[in-house]
This record gives C-alpha cells, structure tokens and sequence, in this order.
C-alpha cells in the first residue's frame, strides 16, 4: 500500500489533507500509476480542466494547488524550479508559490479562486517580454475585443500574460521588484478580470485607461505593495 497526498485549501483558507490508498499490486509501472492517480484526483477536483494554465514550449501545464505544474496530456509533474522547460518559468511559478505560501487570507483566495475559475488563465512562459509584464483579457479561446467588451460590462473573462524578465530586478523607475511583488501585482489584474470588476478600467469611449490613472491599475499596485512589504522594498509610489 501507499499514498498520494494532496494539500487542498478550503473555504476559510486552511489546509488540510487528503490521503489516499492505492494497492501497487494491480496497477504498474509505479510511475505511470502515481501521475494518474494524481491526474484523476485533481481532474475530479475540477474536471473541466480550466485554470491557471502555463503555455511551453514543451506544452501546455496547469498549476496546481500544490505549487507544481501537471501536463495537461500526460499528468506528468515537472517541479518547475528543477526543470528546463522554460527560461523564465520558473521564476513566474515561483511568484505564484510565494502568494499561495503566504498565509494571507487575500493572496490565497486570489489563486485559488483563480485556479478554481471557470474561466482559462493563460501564462506564455515561451517568450520574454522585456522589462514589462501585462495581462490581456481573453484567453486563446476568445479574441482580445470579444473579451474586452465582456469586461466593459462587467462579465468575467479569462486572460492571457504576458511576463517581463523578472530576473532583471529593477524597473525603468528604479524600483527593486522580485518574481513575488510582480506576479502579486499581475495578479490582481487576473483575478479582477475573472470576477467581472475590471469596468472601471475604460473610459466612457471604452477606451482602456493607462497607466496609474486607472483605479484598476491602483489595485494592483496596492498588491503588490503588500508583496513589497514582506520583502523589505520600498513602496511603489512611482509608476
Ligand atoms: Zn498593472
């Protein structure tokens, strides 16, 4: 006999654990039977198979509540800070892992809502784009425009992002920022696009707003403010 255990966050954000006995004797090889059992109890958790979604060039991973990332053909689990599947993956997962390690009652429900979502959260981790990162409305499964006039009526979408080099570690500002404070900020542009509270991003011509004018832009600053805290860098009051 053995286990598979599987850490699942609930509703008041405690942990707790969920252990489940196999019997080797009917089911081989081992590995094979190990990501399948893992596969099946996560599909079961959301079967839809909707999510965080990291786009490779080995593929397509969904993250999972355990900080990991799961093929969603094969179920293989790649631990991202080991693998070569991508050049800056790893940090990006590893920001994720950080707001879900956090202990904070915001952080959590902001990734587990998204992981949960009905909608597809999609990470291109194939390219870099330069010092900026961005989050778009509409998943691959709908157009950038069908998405933004969705988001103008306050109905929640998916997304696509779009990550800068975090290893970079400076902003055009000059303020420090780290794999946590930037993945907090995209964050909240995720999950206020999820949840239909992005309408306050356009302009009365539909138009999105740039920059710090926007109070969507506001709120994710003021995340990733909170990211900054915990690492001891200075408030982003610039822009
Ligand atoms: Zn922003």
């Amino acid at each position: 006999m053995g286990c598979v255990k599987l850490h699942i966050l609930d509703e008041q954000y405690k942990r707790t654990e969920l252990k489940v006995s196999y019997s080797t004797k009917e089911l081989t090889p081992i590995f094979f039977v190990l990501n399948e059992r893992r596969w099946i109890l996560i599909k079961h958790i959301d079967p839809d198979g909707r999510d965080i979604i990291f786009i490779t060039k080995a593929g397509r991973y969904q993250y999972t509540l355990q900080g990991t990332l799961m093929h969603t053909k094969t179920g293989a689990i790649v631990d991202p800070s080991k693998s070569t599947i991508g050049g800056n993956l790893g940090r990006i997962v590893d920001g994720y892992n950080k707001m879900l390690n956090s202990g904070d009652k915001n952080y959590i429900h902001q990734v587990t809502t998204l992981i949960n979502s009905e909608n597809v959260h999609e990470i291109d981790a194939t390219r870099i784009y330069g010092d900026n990162s961005a989050i778009l409305p509409g998943s691959g499964l709908t157009t950038i425009d069908d998405a933004n006039i969705k988001a103008r009526k306050g109905e929640g979408v998916g997304t696509r992002a779009e990550y800068g080099n975090l290893s970079n570690g400076k902003l055009s500002s000059g303020l420090g920022k780290t794999n946590f404070t930037t993945v907090a900020h995209e964050v909240q542009h995720q999950f206020d696009f999820d949840q239909g509270n992005m309408k306050d991003r356009y302009d009365k011509n539909g138009k999105p707003i740039k920059g710090n004018d926007s109070p969507a832009e506001q709120r994710a600053i003021k995340n990733e403010d909170f990211a900054r805290e915990q690492e001891e860098l200075e408030r982003r009051l610039k822009y």
